[in-house]
């Protein structure tokens, strides 16, 4: 049984009333988990059911009403017509949850900012991310989808002064833009797939360890840059990161 009270935010984009604002807000820890599930992918009802500790009623229930709110939606599994596979259908924002608001997060955010006084010559830019994406956190809002929305828009705009047909003087400019702008140092690794490591990342050399990939607007820059290159829809997956305790971000990206 969870005993906190977890909040989803989800933006709903099939709300045809005018009127009604399209993001909802989902507090039952049952559908709470539902959506965490089908977050990773879709699956048919066995596979939920399998996943979660409730009654096949209780779940298909509540999968009713999320439907029936446009949240999430079902097709016919094209192998056995008897099944059906559950999908997300609006974009997950964030989350609220109490249970994250745990000791180790409790002031966080003013002892970076006793770290930034420390070191003395932090970017604004730098100081404002990591400030603002330390106190969420701190008071258990995870807004980690929205920042890489955020990540995406710049990178589709920075995608006009770093382009080049070129993939060596693409990555050439925008190593050149991450130095200039004091982002960090990036290398390549274009071999197998595009592999790129970041030595002194803005977004995480700071921040506190939380053992989870932290940099989600740069995941997002590099997903907007490399997908408007390729103009294919890439797989962006950071998979070492300052706050895992690595001494480096890595970012593997992949069709
Ligand atoms: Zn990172």
């Amino acid at each position: 049984m969870i005993t906190s009270n977890p909040i989803q935010i989800i933006l709903n984009n099939n709300k045809t009333d005018q009127q009604m604002v399209g993001i909802d807000i989902i507090k039952s820890p049952i559908k709470y988990e539902i959506l965490d599930l089908l977050r990773h992918g879709e699956m048919n009802f066995e596979e939920i059911v399998g996943n979660m500790s409730k009654s096949k009623a209780s779940i298909s229930m509540h999968l009713r009403d999320l439907r029936e709110e446009g949240i999430v939606n079902y097709r016919v599994d094209p192998i056995d017509n008897r099944k059906k596979i559950f999908f997300l259908e609006s974009e997950f924002l964030g989350s609220i949850d109490s249970e994250k608001i745990k000791e180790a997060h409790k002031n966080q955010t003013r002892t970076l900012i006793e770290e930034y006084v420390k070191k003395g010559d932090i970017e604004f830019a730098t100081l404002l991310t990591n400030t603002l994406k330390s106190y969420l956190l701190e008071l258990g809002i995870d807004i980690s989808p929205i920042l890489k929305n955020i990540g995406n828009y710049i990178g589709e705009y920075l995608f006009n002064q770093l382009a080049d047909e070129n993939l060596d003087l693409f990555l050439q400019n925008i190593r050149s833009y991450w130095l200039e702008n004091n982002l960090g140092r990036l290398h390549f690794n274009t071999k197998n797939h595009i592999e790129i490591t970041c030595i002194g990342c803005f977004e995480s050399v700071y921040v506190p360890r939380s053992g989870e990939a932290n940099c989600f607007i740069e995941k997002g820059i590099f997903e907007a840059l490399f997908n408007k290159f390729f103009n294919f829809d890439l797989k962006i997956e950071e998979t070492k990161c300052y706050s895992m305790g690595d001494g480096k971000c890595v970012f593997i990206i992949q069709p």
